[in-house]
């Protein structure tokens, strides 16, 4: 079922308001914080909804879905975001048809990327997931040497730039022990050997933005609280 339009309109204008509160008493600009909607599961019309009112970045997670949702949005000034799992046999339609991808934690999918980058694009931005603090069900590099070692292998790919780091801690209502995990998350920028361009930090979901924006998030990934609930 789609929502209608102004339920979508008042849930973005609550995300929104949540996200320059959670700015203000961090003394960061808005403005330095990027609203990515998280649309995966969600139809083609919600997107056209939310870029009505005013979202341009949106994630999705699947690849065949996310490629034919911006084939119906390819009238729309959109930036994808691609947050899933990569399979080395659909690298290719990421390359071509996204802009970011936020869940690089191997080089073989790297060079793939790098490789398959149409020449016509800008390079492909690329953000590494960490899965620090570990958790045995999820993907990402789990030591910063695996951190270092796989940000110096793509500084070599031109037609890749990195940008950053993505993590998803794991979901917790406690908002000191959320800060907490995405205090650890933003020091790995610091960690030696990292480039100091290195600087954007996806971190954040519906339950813990503004926990992440306390702790430097430049980019939060929100699917229910703009989009609701998803059932499948
Ligand atoms: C689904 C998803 C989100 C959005 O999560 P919500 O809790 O619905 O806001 C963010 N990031 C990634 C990687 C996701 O898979």
């Amino acid at each position: 079922m789609t929502m209608d339009q102004p339920e979508l309109h008042s849930n973005i204008s609550q995300v929104r308001e949540r996200l320059s509160n959670a700015a203000k008493r961090a003394n960061r600009p808005a403005s330095d914080i990027r609203l990515i909607a998280v649309s995966k599961t969600k139809p083609f019309e919600a997107i056209r909804y939310a870029f009505a009112a005013g979202i341009t970045d949106f994630g999705e997670n699947y690849v065949a879905e996310g490629v034919e949702k911006r084939r119906l949005c390819s009238d729309l000034d959109i930036t994808w975001h691609f947050l899933g799992p990569v399979q080395s046999n659909k690298t290719r339609h990421i390359a071509e048809n996204f802009d970011w991808i936020h869940s690089i934690d191997r080089l073989k999918t790297a060079s793939r990327l790098n490789a398959q980058r149409p020449v016509d694009k800008a390079p492909l931005n690329v953000c590494l997931q960490v899965n620090i603090p570990y958790e045995e069900t999820k993907s990402g590099l789990t030591t910063t040497s695996e951190l270092v070692e796989l940000a110096s292998a793509i500084q070599q790919l031109e037609r890749l730039s990195l940008r950053g780091i993505m993590a998803i801690p794991p979901p917790c209502a406690d908002p000191h022990l959320q800060r907490e995990q995405f205090k650890l998350i933003a020091s790995l920028l610091n960690t030696d050997g990292l480039p100091n361009h290195v600087d954007e930090l996806s971190m954040g979901m519906s339950g813990d933005m503004e926990a992440a924006i306390a702790e430097g998030s430049t980019m939060v990934r929100i699917g229910t609280d703009i989009f609701g609930a998803r059932y499948t």
